[in-house]
């Protein structure tokens, strides 16, 4: 790996200046060339490295994530086996059930932040890679590019599924005491989806998608 010292600029201090935290010193981050390391110019510590996501490594995420989105809202999170009795239960049922029982608020809520949050997410961030690997050059593709990018805060705000990973986990060890709970497609596939969705917007840097318009 190439290392390369970063850049100090006192007079254009923005939004964009990191500390370093080995020493305190303010340096500019700016935009690295792949598989580069910037370092602080003062104590030499490794500020931030690999900046540029790799669009091959976030597609592959991406289709994952595309295919484990309609079994893990198709198949039950959750099956309990009560007295003999056996139910199951997908999000959109659970969404549902809330709503019959005049929590429609709290419904439409499971539902945006588990399956539509989710699901605009993962159409946004594949349209763009798209985008990206078409080339970004007639007008229209630079102008979807560009308002996919501002919806992107909105999109990632309202997709909350580790909330319910960890709700139907909370509630699988508050059913188990009376109730035998299994777990099967559906839940393997909810969890997965949650993991993907985990590393892709870890993977995910909104600045050096904009700077792809720069290219
Ligand atoms: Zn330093």
């Amino acid at each position: 790996m190439d290392l390369q010292y970063a850049s100090m600029h006192h007079d254009d201090i923005d939004n964009s200046v990191i500390l370093c935290h080995a020493c305190d010193l303010a340096v500019r981050r700016r935009a690295l060339p792949s598989g580069v390391r910037a370092l602080c110019p003062r104590c030499h510590t490794a500020l931030y490295d690999t900046p540029f996501c790799s669009i091959n490594g976030m597609l592959a995420l991406c289709l994952s994530a595309v295919a484990l989105f309609l079994p893990a809202n198709l198949f039950p999170v959750l099956e309990l086996h009560f007295l003999g009795s056996v139910r199951t239960a997908t999000v959109f049922q659970g969404a549902m059930a809330v709503m019959d029982l005049g929590y429609w608020v709290v419904g439409i809520a499971v539902l945006v932040a588990a399956v539509i949050g989710p699901g605009l997410l993962l159409l946004s961030i594949m349209s763009q890679i798209l985008l990206v690997k078409m080339g970004l050059n007639p007008g229209w593709q630079r102008d979807l590019y560009k308002w996919l990018l501002r919806r992107h805060g909105l999109f990632s705000q309202i997709t909350m599924l580790e909330i319910y990973v960890i709700s139907f986990l909370v509630s699988a060890f508050q059913l188990s005491d009376f109730s035998d709970i299994y777990f099967g497609v559906g839940t393997f596939s909810f969890t997965m989806l949650f993991l993907v969705t985990l590393f892709l917007q870890r993977e995910y840097n909104i600045e050096h998608m904009w700077s792809r318009l720069n290219d």
